[in-house]
């Protein structure tokens, strides 16, 4: 990232102002999880991080409710509980704009020992936690599939693509659709419809490697299916398998036999070009769409 310096050391000037209050301060690209600057203010303090978000960039991890990238995508500050051995840190993230490019500040604080919180019984930390990570699941999990949902994808697909890139590492991505699903729902009711969506994502999902890929609802009828270090070949063979699996079930909703066929998207970067994730979004979009209109129950790649 190219950042106007004498913008920049302003900003770092500027920050010195939160030095008392915070533990950690750090400028980060959240794309690209590149830290720009960092300065601990509490090193001791910082120990039990290490294996949460704030420790596990550089380690080609990516954290599910990455609150710099929701701030860079978003334009607001977000602010995240996050709790680490028995300590609970409040990470805050603002996006902040030097000439054109986005950055995000990160103020981290321990407030373990100051934190009061409303109604919620605290008598227990694990209870916190349970509350913590139940909030934070909801935040990118599609309510009627239970699957990933449109934020995720906006989170994590830009970052796998960066992945893949410094990694030398194929990419591929795969968008499917329902055929006729109106038809679906004028003929068998739109509970009938969900019912449906519900098993067609887990076909999806049991067509898929569950420690590499990963699965989201687009909307609607549309799926996206991020295959991480697979080539066109390999992702092509998969789509198909979704494809004949989907072709292959009755789907049983009461005393209703529904069967469906979906088509299919395909758009591979070979590791070597980095593309913007819209445009790798709308190059499977389009596929999609030929395959639709060639026919449908089809993978177009
Ligand atoms: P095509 O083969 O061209 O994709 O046709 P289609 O009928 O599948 O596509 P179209 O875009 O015309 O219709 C999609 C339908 O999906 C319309 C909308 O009512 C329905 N739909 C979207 N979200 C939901 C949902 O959450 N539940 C149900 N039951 N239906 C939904
Ligand atoms: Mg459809
Ligand atoms: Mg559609």
């Amino acid at each position: 990232m190219e950042i106007n310096l004498k913008e920049f050391e302003a900003l770092l000037h500027q920050l010195t102002t939160f030095d008392k209050m915070y533990e950690q301060v750090r400028i980060v690209d959240p794309v690209s999880k590149e830290v720009l600057f960092v300065k601990n203010n509490n090193e001791e303090e910082l120990i039990p991080l290490i294996e949460s978000c704030f420790g596990i960039w550089g380690k080609g991890m990516i954290c599910n409710n990455c609150i710099s990238m929701r701030a860079y995508n978003e334009n607001e500050t977000f602010i995240k509980i996050e709790t680490s051995l028995d300590k609970i840190f409040i990470a805050t993230a603002i996006p902040i704009k030097i000439e054109e490019e986005m950055v995000v500040v990160e103020l981290l604080k321990n407030v373990t020992k100051s934190m009061i919180l409303g109604d919620i019984e605290l008598t227990e930390g694990l209870e916190i936690k349970r509350l913590l990570d139940q909030a934070n699941v909801v935040a990118v999990t599609d309510e009627l599939t239970q699957i990933y949902n449109k934020r995720y994808i906006i989170e994590r697909l830009p970052v796998d693509i960066v992945k893949s890139h410094l990694e030398n590492q194929p990419l591929s991505l795969i968008m499917a659709d329902i055929d006729h699903f109106k038809r679906i729902n004028d003929t068998y009711g739109h509970l009938a419809g969900d019912y449906v969506l519900k098993e067609f994502a887990c076909i999806l999902g049991k067509n898929t490697r569950q420690d590499m890929d990963w699965i989201a609802r687009f909307g609607g009828e549309e799926f996206i299916i991020c295959l991480l270090n697979t080539d066109k070949e390999l992702a092509s063979t998969i789509a198909e398998r979704m494809r004949t699996a989907i072709d292959e079930t009755v789907f049983n909703y009461k005393e209703e036999e529904i069967r469906l066929t979906s088509s299919f998207g395909l758009c591979t970067l070979n590791g070597e070009e980095r593309l913007d994730y819209e445009k790798l979004i709308h190059c499977a979009d389009k596929k999609l769409y030929e395959a639709k209109k060639t026919g449908r129950n089809k993978v177009i790649d």
